[in-house]
């Protein structure tokens, strides 16, 4: 349950400084090093993994965009614990690799907004989320009308969301209420083949390894966020 959960007051209350070490601001003057803020990052997070799993997304995307810091949420806590050994053990294994990436534990459905500014994320990726067939199960989707404006909130006009799934009926769910959404636009197919972030979710997740051995399909849409209308 949520007490269980650790997340800031407000995105200013959030120390990244423990996920991100190489990214820590050097400027230590004497009244920030005597301030009880946490210490900024040199850059913000700027991509986010939702749900994000066993990291396989993080670790393929951290030297693709190696300048790009980027977080995955994780609700289950083992499996956070597992993403953050993976991504610890390679930055060992490789010096000056994979300090880009870090997991956290977080109900991506209640505390985004306390993570992150408003349009503060250039991407955000939701692969092979939870299906919730059932129709009273609705409500758990982690895309949905509600959250979508939290996703907008976070997103800054001409970010992206990415989307993936096998299960036909939730990525005909996400399309439509994505579609609906004032703030998104669907990206055109072209634009989708061509862009390198699409092969990894198709790839590199563990849920899309697990479709491809089943020979199963994989349902992709992006959806750009648009610039607030001038009012
Ligand atoms: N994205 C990964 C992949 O493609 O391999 C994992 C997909 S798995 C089917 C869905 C993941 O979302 C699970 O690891 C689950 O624990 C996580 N999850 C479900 N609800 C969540 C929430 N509200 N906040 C954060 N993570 C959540």
């Amino acid at each position: 349950s949520d007490h269980a959960l650790e997340y800031p007051v407000s995105p200013a209350d959030m120390d990244w400084a423990k996920f991100y070490p190489e990214y820590v601001s050097e400027s230590t003057s004497s009244e920030e090093a005597n301030s009880s803020q946490p210490r900024p990052l040199k850059q913000d997070v700027e991509i986010v993994d939702i749900g994000c799993g066993y990291g396989g997304l993080l670790v393929a995307l951290s030297p693709i965009l190696p300048d790009k810091l980027m977080l995955g949420l994780e609700i289950r806590s083992q499996v956070t614990a597992f993403v953050q050994e993976r991504i610890y053990a390679l930055r060992k294994q490789s010096p000056g690799a994979y300090q880009n990436a870090a997991c956290i534990r977080a109900n991506s459905m209640k505390f985004l907004p306390n993570f992150f500014r408003k349009a503060q994320l250039a991407k955000i990726f939701i692969c092979f989320p939870d299906p919730h067939f059932k129709a009273r199960k609705h409500k758990a989707r982690i895309v949905s009308t509600t959250l979508n404006s939290e996703y907008a909130f976070a997103l800054r006009p001409g970010g992206v969301i990415y989307t993936i799934t096998d299960v036909e009926a939730l990525h005909e769910w996400m399309v439509e209420h994505l579609e609906a959404h004032p703030a998104f636009e669907r990206v055109a197919d072209e634009e989708v083949e061509s862009d390198p972030c699409v092969a990894v979710m198709r790839a590199e997740t563990e849920e899309g390894k697990k479709v491809a051995r089943n020979k199963g399909l994989k349902f992709v849409a992006l959806f750009r966020r648009r610039e607030d209308p001038p009012w």
